[in-house]
């Protein structure tokens, strides 16, 4: 028998464990083939099939049309970063960005490597507390685009609806909420997530752009970092993540039949209420980081009255099976990243040992 943790690390965070299972019940032989899917060549028609599977469920789970291209791309949600700008900004023209967190701050970052950035909200003055009330968020009318983070990973931050812009596009990192709960994915002209939090292992990442909008990448790029050297190949120019796609496909089977993001986001919700409950109904001891209006369905983070507590309350947690507390290094605390393969009996158990903590401290 194998003992299974509660696993609260953020990325690479927990899968399905039935995903888990199927993943080693056909390792060795692949689907008849004899070898392993880590063995099979990317030009194979098994890893064709998976691979077009694969696409149609990114497209039926999200709810996009034929209109949107799905990418499986290598190098992180960090690649995006600069793809984005590589291929969207054109020359003289202005990015404008939302600054809500350390993955928008990168994200913004590297974009001034490459292009003008116009700054249409920033709460790092407050210590990405919050994200903006969409009459905060300002940019010219002739931008590239709007970049947002849709959850802020390591705040514990998320939006709640996202910035009507018009003409102008909507670009969003949703590394950490994608595919948690309903949301017009097609609002995107383009959004990125990296793989290891909600939808599979470290190492693949989902891109998915409206046609229309990939219509106005800049030429001339390096091959690899154009999209379209990626859309006009599914993402097989060169060689893919062949394991992270098999994986997330699984993934995403896994997901419809939870009942798509309408069953997924109604256990999310049962989760991060019955989360925060427990850190409200303790206000001298337990104090949640984020403002009440913005918190994060999937990064729920908070501080205890002292960081000697809090380095308790991680290992004592540690010895009961709940893994992965420690908040990120550059801002402390403690934080539960409750992404789609938490299940509500891991919360459950997890505020059963706060309220005994409590008690014992
Ligand atoms: C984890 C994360 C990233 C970084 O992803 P990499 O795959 O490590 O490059 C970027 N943005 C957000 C919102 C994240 O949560």
């Amino acid at each position: 028998m194998v003992t299974r943790n509660v696993n609260f690390n953020p990325g690479p965070a927990a899968l399905p464990l039935e995903v888990l299972k199927t993943v080693q019940q056909e390792l060795l032989d692949f689907q008849g083939t004899g070898i392993s899917i880590l063995e099979s060549s990317h030009r194979s028609k098994e890893f064709e099939a998976v691979n077009d599977q694969t696409i149609a469920l990114v497209r039926e789970v999200l709810g996009l049309g034929a209109d949107y291209h799905v990418l499986f791309l290598g190098g992180g949600a960090s690649t995006q970063f600069a793809m984005v700008p590589m291929n969207f900004v054109g020359d003289g023209q202005t990015a404008a960005y939302v600054d809500t967190g350390e993955f928008a701050f990168k994200a913004m970052k590297e974009c001034q490597n490459i292009a003008k950035v116009h700054v249409a909200f920033s709460s790092k003055e407050e210590k990405y507390r919050r994200v903006p009330a969409m009459s905060e968020i300002k940019y010219p009318q002739d931008a590239a685009y709007l970049h947002i983070c849709s959850n802020n990973t390591i705040e514990g931050t998320q939006f709640q609806e996202f910035p009507k812009t018009g003409k102008v596009p909507l670009i969003a990192d949703v590394s950490s909420d994608i595919a948690s709960r309903r949301v017009d994915y097609k609002q995107f002209a383009l959004f990125y997530a990296g793989a290891q939090k909600n939808l599979g292992p470290a190492g693949i990442t989902l891109v998915a752009m409206r046609d229309e909008f990939l219509a106005t990448a800049k030429k001339g790029l390096p091959t690899i970092f154009s999209y379209k050297t990626h859309t006009d190949s599914k993402s097989l120019y060169n060689t893919p993540p062949v394991f992270g796609v098999y994986i997330m496909k699984l993934v995403l089977e896994w997901i419809k039949g939870k009942g798509g993001l309408a069953g997924i986001e109604k256990m999310n919700e049962a989760k991060k209420n019955l989360l925060y409950g427990a850190i409200d109904a303790a206000p001298d001891f337990y104090k949640g980081a984020a403002d009440k209006a913005c918190r994060s369905w999937m990064n729920v983070t908070m501080r205890l009255p002292t960081e000697e507590l809090e380095a308790k309350f991680v290992s004592e947690a540690k010895k009961q099976g709940l893994l992965g507390l420690k908040g990120h290094r550059s801002v402390g605390g403690i934080r539960f990243s409750i992404y789609n393969a938490v299940s509500l009996e891991d919360i459950q158990k997890t505020v059963a040992f706060m309220a005994a903590f409590r008690k014992s401290a």
